[in-house]
């Protein structure tokens, strides 16, 4: 497993691998799923450099813009991580003012006082818990009931899982910010194409924002039952995810020093970084070499055809960070 992404990350004091998440045996560009760069990658230096003062000639491009040197690269890198910590902490200010639970469940005639008084003495006894999971074990509580009364509280629809499409869905987040934050991608939808993203028991406003960042995509946000998120759960784990893995640096510059020399892998053809709850999730797509995939034809323009780039496929991959 560790073998995945072996000599990409520059390991040393800053920053190091700790861990991975990929498919046993996995090459680093096996994956079999299916998500777009966030633009199309243009061939190196058909843009300057972005950074202020300089320039030079692109070479590596980082979040729709060209660094022109691993200096450079890490120049941006800074600046997208302050702009991200500004844009999670915006999201985060967003969450919609909540009503709470139990008053839903009561005025909906689905619980009684008597036994909102029950489960929140429960809760308070043991100081552990949320009140739907005791609300849960003392009262007979219809799920899809249940599942209605939040999305009331949250203000956002309930879904249904319907056909749902593991294998595409698979590479919108990665497994450990799905378990970490409840979040699970449900489908892709329309034109222009909407993300769909579903919560079991909370809406996270940080969540959605980042992956919209990520994706470019527009991300609607709504609830599943128990029931069906267990299932979309137990789908995504049956697929290969995009590899992942997780680098471990001690402080912000130590974790920009370490991806500025990820990015330098010339097998790095486009790459974004947003910031979620304090965690900073790189996705680099590298040039693949298996003809089984392609993108949607984003990558096939005249440029990248020109300058003889694009001989095979995108495959992503990410990488997590939380700096201390
Ligand atoms: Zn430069």
């Amino acid at each position: 497993m560790t073998g995945c992404m072996q000599g990409i990350v520059a390991t040393g004091a800053t920053a190091r691998v700790v861990n991975t998440w990929a498919h046993p045996g996995c090459t680093g560009i096996e994956y079999q799923g299916e998500t777009s760069p966030p633009q199309p990658a243009a061939a190196p230096g058909s843009g300057p450099c972005a950074v202020v003062a300089c320039a030079a000639q692109g070479v590596y491009h980082f979040n729709g813009q060209w660094a022109c040197s691993v200096d450079c690269l890490e120049q941006l890198l800074r600046a997208v991580v302050i702009a991200e910590q500004a844009l999670a902490a915006a999201a985060a200010l967003h969450a919609a003012p909540r009503v709470k639970l139990g008053r839903i469940l009561i005025e909906q005639g689905i619980i009684n006082e008597a036994q909102l008084e029950q489960a929140l003495r429960s809760q308070r006894s043991v100081g552990a818990g949320k009140l739907g999971c005791w609300l849960k074990q003392q009262v007979e509580l219809p799920e899809a009931d249940f599942t209605a009364a939040l999305s009331i509280q949250w203000q956002r629809p309930v879904f249904r899982m319907g056909a749902f499409q593991a294998a595409r869905m698979v590479s919108y987040l990665p497994a450990a910010l799905m378990e970490k934050h409840g979040a699970l991608p449900l489908r892709i939808t329309g034109a222009p194409e909407r993300l769909s993203i579903c919560f079991e028991d909370h809406i996270d406003l940080e969540l959605l924002s980042a992956a919209e960042r990520m994706h470019g995509l527009s991300v609607d946000a709504g609830l599943l039952t128990a029931t069906e998120f267990w299932q979309v759960t137990r789908e995504l784990l049956g697929q290969r995810p995009p590899a992942c893995v997780s680098v471990e640096a001690a402080s912000v510059p130590g974790m920009t020093a370490a991806m500025s020399q990820l990015l330098c892998d010339p097998a790095v053809i486009t790459s974004r970084l947003v910031a979620v709850h304090g965690c900073y999730w790189l996705r680099v797509w590298k040039q693949g070499s298996t003809a089984h995939q392609t993108f949607g034809g984003s990558l096939e323009h005249d440029s990248m055809r020109h300058h003889g780039m694009h001989e095979g496929v995108l495959v992503p991959c990410d990488f997590l960070c939380n700096p201390q």
